[in-house]
């Protein structure tokens, strides 16, 4: 991959699932002179597609959570701190105030949740889409005895198509275990036409 024969450093930016797999994969197919730099603000990775198993106690947090420094074991740097700016032409970053430089950049950040977009959402709602959240949630329908529980999508386009409508089933099997299910009505919201539009016409059907 990397044709000169000097030493090359590639900086990853972000230790989620896409920068874990890239770093990982870089570093078995570079030749050890040449550096791979993993920069994450978390200390920890987790496992988002274990999440809805976190709310239903079928995981424990600490079962979907690793510590990045791991990957040094495998010969790649994990630099803890905050990107706060990229050159992508000098192919530098500034993480905590200090300028890094490398020779590749891979710019894998995710996307970042905005719930105070919506009034009273971030102070009222409940979330999935964070490992905090989804023990939390978990908590609650642990306890909810009756009323409604409204799965909501605020925009047709979100981190996981599929996983609201595998939380609606998950809370849905949650409740009916609990024998609950009777007294608790469980909504669907969704901002798409359709469920998993995403992966065409058939697959969304079978959701329905
Ligand atoms: C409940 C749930 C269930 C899911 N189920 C599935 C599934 O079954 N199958 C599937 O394929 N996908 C699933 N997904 C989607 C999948 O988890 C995401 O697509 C995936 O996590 C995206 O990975 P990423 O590395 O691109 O981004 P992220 O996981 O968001 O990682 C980005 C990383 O960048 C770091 N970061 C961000 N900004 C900065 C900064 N400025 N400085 C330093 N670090 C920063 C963050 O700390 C984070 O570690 C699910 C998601 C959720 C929430």
């Amino acid at each position: 991959m990397v044709a000169s024969s000097s030493t090359q450093t590639v900086l990853v930016l972000g230790g989620g699932i896409g920068g874990v797999v890239t770093a990982n994969r870089l570093r078995r197919r570079l030749d050890h002179r040449h550096r791979v730099v993993l920069v994450d603000r978390e200390e920890d990775f987790t496992f988002a597609a274990s999440y809805l198993w976190v709310m239903t106690g079928h995981r424990t947090p600490a079962q979907v959570t690793r510590p990045l420094r791991r990957l040094e074991r495998r010969g790649i740097d994990v630099r803890i701190g905050t990107v706060e700016g990229v050159d992508p032409q000098a192919h530098s970053v500034v993480v905590d105030g200090q300028v890094l430089t490398g020779d590749h950049l891979v710019v894998s950040l995710g996307a970042r949740q905005v719930p105070e977009t919506i009034p009273g959402l971030a102070d009222h709602g409940h979330t999935f889409a964070t490992l905090r959240g989804a023990k939390q949630l978990g908590a609650e329908l642990d306890r909810i005895e009756s009323g409604r529980v409204l799965i909501a999508t605020a925009s047709p386009v979100y981190r996981c198509p599929a996983a609201p409508y595998e939380a609606a089933f998950l809370i849905d099997a949650l409740l009916r275990q609990r024998g609950v299910r009777d007294r608790v009505e469980v909504v669907m919201h969704s901002a798409e036409p359709a469920p998993m539009g995403v992966a065409g016409p058939q697959v969304s059907g079978a959701v329905t």
